[in-house]
């Protein structure tokens, strides 16, 4: 069967160069005799891998010396409580709510302390993102959700918090556009939308903000542990880390993340204009605060929605099915989606429309 266009949400794409190393290194990786999947995680051949991913996340993303790099477990929802366990002092921190993950965040934060609502976009279903200028000057951390997954919003600018450390969400656009690490206390990351498939989550700290936990916290949860472990207190998932240095050896060759950028500017705007200039299809999200990464959009009633996501996954553009809470139809189109993916999915809809207005 040929491959098809993949808009999936998450698990999503892999560069197609990704999977064909894999499958080539796959029953015996680089003279080993075995594969990544049945190699021990400390053995010389797994240590390169897991240093070469740390050394390349470091240089693609212009990651500063005193913050730490850490391949995690649990997803980006075991990060829900894991920052509060870890960055609490005062037990208190504030969180701006624009959507479902954000809600999960705060109301885990919640258990360990007073993790408080700062501002929220719920008055028009996260459709847009709070501009937020004072915050409170007893929060140990101020939270946010950088790329809205379901409802297709992001952050274009960087909130400032001034002296209370900057949490960010960034699953669904690490690696998608140029980000300034410093600005941050702590981002964190599940790997299944831009990074490799699921299994691991990068979390990078800055390292004093890591030093101390709430009593309660579990040893698997400190992030301190697992950054003087390297990563490696306990067996990680060797091959997903594996995949992840294969991505990002793709990315560091494609040109980095400024081209990764320009490339997703420009995928998202060909669909942009589309829905803009449409008489059937639009866009969900407000204008200036639209994601890169994940487009929403809706055609004139449920029947119509079906029937288009019908068409597509005929030709071969699947996974194209709206969250439940926004309807119609996402096109997630991650750096592994090509030009040309999104072209052609621009093609089907004009024809749709022309057929169906
Ligand atoms: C997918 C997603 C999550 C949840 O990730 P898991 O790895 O499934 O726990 C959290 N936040 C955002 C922004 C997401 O897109």
């Amino acid at each position: 069967m040929d491959r098809v266009f993949n808009f999936a949400a998450g698990p999503s794409m892999l560069p197609l160069e990704v999977l064909k190393k894999a499958q080539t290194e796959l029953l015996s990786y680089n003279n080993t005799g075995m594969s990544v999947m049945e190699m021990s995680h400390r053995s010389a051949a797994f240590e390169e891998i897991i240093n070469k991913a740390e050394e390349l996340i470091r240089e693609l993303m212009g990651i500063p010396e005193n913050y730490s790099v850490m391949f995690l477990q649990g997803g980006a929802s075991t990060q829900f409580a894991m920052v509060p366990l870890n960055l609490y002092k005062n037990k208190k921190a504030d969180y701006i709510l624009t959507g479902a993950w954000a809600d999960k965040a705060v109301k885990e934060a919640q258990k360990y302390g007073e993790a408080r609502v700062l501002a929220s976009s719920k008055d028009k279903n996260f459709s847009y993102i709070p501009k937020v200028k004072d915050f409170n000057q007893d929060s140990d951390y101020v939270h946010i959700t950088m790329n809205n997954t379901i409802y297709g919003t992001r952050y274009t600018w960087i909130p400032q918090t001034g002296k209370i450390p900057l949490v960010a969400d960034m699953s669904s656009n690490i690696l998608s556009e140029q980000i300034d690490v410093s600005k941050f206390g702590l981002i964190y990351a599940g790997a299944q939308k831009n990074l490799a498939p699921s299994g691991i989550t990068l979390v990078i700290a800055r390292k004093d903000l890591i030093e101390n936990c709430l009593d309660i916290t579990p040893t698997m949860l400190q992030y301190k542990i697992h950054d003087e472990n390297k990563s490696l207190y306990n067996t990680p998932p060797c091959f997903i880390i594996y995949i992840l240095k294969l991505v990002l050896e793709w990315l560091k060759k494609e040109g980095g993340v400024k081209t990764m950028e320009e490339k997703n500017i420009k995928k998202a705007s060909m669909l942009y204009n589309f829905l803009d200039n449409s008489k059937l299809f639009a866009g969900t999200a407000a204008k200036e605060d639209r994601s890169l990464m994940n487009i929403p959009f809706v055609l004139p009633n449920d029947d119509l929605n079906k029937k288009f996501i019908d068409t597509a996954k005929k030709q071969g553009f699947v996974e194209l099915k709206g969250h439940r809470s926004v309807g119609g139809m996402r096109a997630s189109i991650y750096n592994a989606m090509p030009v040309e993916g999104v072209k052609e999915l621009v093609e089907i809809m004009k024809k749709f429309e022309k057929e169906n207005s």
